[in-house]
């Protein structure tokens, strides 16, 4: 579901903790990751960002490196936009974006404060539009290329049927509505800012 060079590549910070989220702990396979303390700037050009993950279960405790393109400006860095190009992401491949998806759905679904629960909602149709990246124009499903690793891509060679375009288009009209018809009250937080309480 992530992709694992040594240096990972992102397009903004939210992502880094997104990726966490999809992760696997290298040592017991046990998820989502746990961030240990904030992204840090390291003095290695070619790795410039580093964060430490946890694993929950087991309690390995590993860094991980980042390059991100754009280069975040302190504002962007405080930022909940996953990403601002209209690349696809080279950290999460399309099954990683559609389990983040349904995860923080289901999440959003359990917040009982309507203000947190919209942001969570928005958090996941974030990870939705990252989804649709993967689908060239006019395609109804994904090439190869979408798919990571060998597990992912047995997953979509059983099922074609699941990563039809069409179905998560129209899952994400129907967020776009439901997100239209609330307004925002709180000031955007990031999802993990709750999700790890
Ligand atoms: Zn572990």
């Amino acid at each position: 579901m992530v992709s694992h060079d040594p240096v990972v590549s992102l397009h903004s910070v939210a992502e880094a903790f997104l990726y966490l989220m999809a992760a696997r702990c290298t040592g017991c396979g046990f998820g989502p990751l746990k961030p240990q303390g904030n992204l840090t700037r390291t003095s290695h050009c070619a790795a410039p960002w580093r964060l430490l993950a946890e694993c929950p279960q087991c309690g390995r405790c590993e860094p991980v490196s980042f390059l991100i393109d754009p280069v975040p400006t302190r504002e962007q860095a405080r930022s909940a936009v996953v990403n601002p190009t209209a690349l696809r992401s080279r950290a999460i491949d399309l099954e990683g974006w559609v389990t983040l998806f349904q995860t923080i759905l289901a999440a959003a679904g359990e917040q009982r404060d309507r203000a947190l629960s919209r942001e969570v909602l928005s958090e996941a149709l974030s990870c939705l539009e990252e989804a649709l990246k993967f689908y060239g124009p006019g395609e109804d499903l994904p090439g190869g290329d979408a798919f990571f690793n060998e597990a992912s891509r047995k997953g979509f060679l059983a099922h074609p049927e699941r990563y039809a375009r069409g179905i998560w288009e129209q899952r994400r009209a129907i967020l776009v509505g439901t997100l239209g018809r609330t307004e925002a009250h709180a000031p955007p937080r990031r999802w993990y800012q709750f999700w790890r309480k």
